[in-house]
């Protein structure tokens, strides 16, 4: 019968620990984890405040310096191509001309394509459909990134890019 290394008792046939003090050491394991969790996330916290406002500090020069940063989004339209002799979508472009009433720029266009496979259908003998061609890269919708600049006076652009910083330092990005 072996000893428990922790508080004397019984520990049980090939144990050095009883079962208690197992309980206890790992309980306190635990503990000693959710605190060293806490502590890195209130680190973490404490660089996203420290970087955010370096970055709002660095922002600020270069709107004085005349190139204030620029906040981008990117807004989704969809596009009336015609795929297999069908339109795909009706052209849309509210969202674009509501960003630009906001005072948003569009600067550029990214299309997403598709490919469609096509394939053939036959009856009789071998009946089925099988694998025919495949077409690709046919645009079906575009993402249209648009701009605004920052103000330094503390209006929406100026809000909408201190929002932006903190999540990108947040998700652990460098600005
Ligand atoms: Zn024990």
């Amino acid at each position: 019968m072996a000893f428990c290394g922790v508080c004397g008792e019984k520990a049980g046939i090939g144990k050095t620990v009883c079962n208690s003090c197992q309980q206890q050491l790992a309980a306190e394991r635990e503990v000693e984890l959710a605190n060293r969790r806490a502590e890195e996330r209130e680190a973490f916290e404490a660089h996203v405040t420290e970087a955010l406002q370096a970055w709002a500090s660095s922002a600020s020069t270069l709107i004085g310096a005349g190139s204030a940063p620029t906040v981008y989004k990117s807004v989704y339209v969809t596009i009336d191509s015609v795929v297999t002799g069908s339109p795909v979508a009706d052209f849309d472009m509210s969202l674009v001309q509501a960003a630009g009433l906001q005072g948003w720029k569009v600067e550029g266009i990214i299309p997403r394509t598709e490919g469609i496979g096509l394939t053939n259908v036959s009856y009789g003998s071998s009946s089925g459909e099988t694998w025919g061609a495949g077409i690709g890269g046919n645009v079906v919708r575009a993402y249209v990134i648009m701009s605004r600049k920052m103000t330094g006076t503390g209006d929406e652009s100026d809000e909408i890019a201190f929002d932006l910083a903190r999540e990108l330092l947040e998700a652990g990005y460098d600005i």
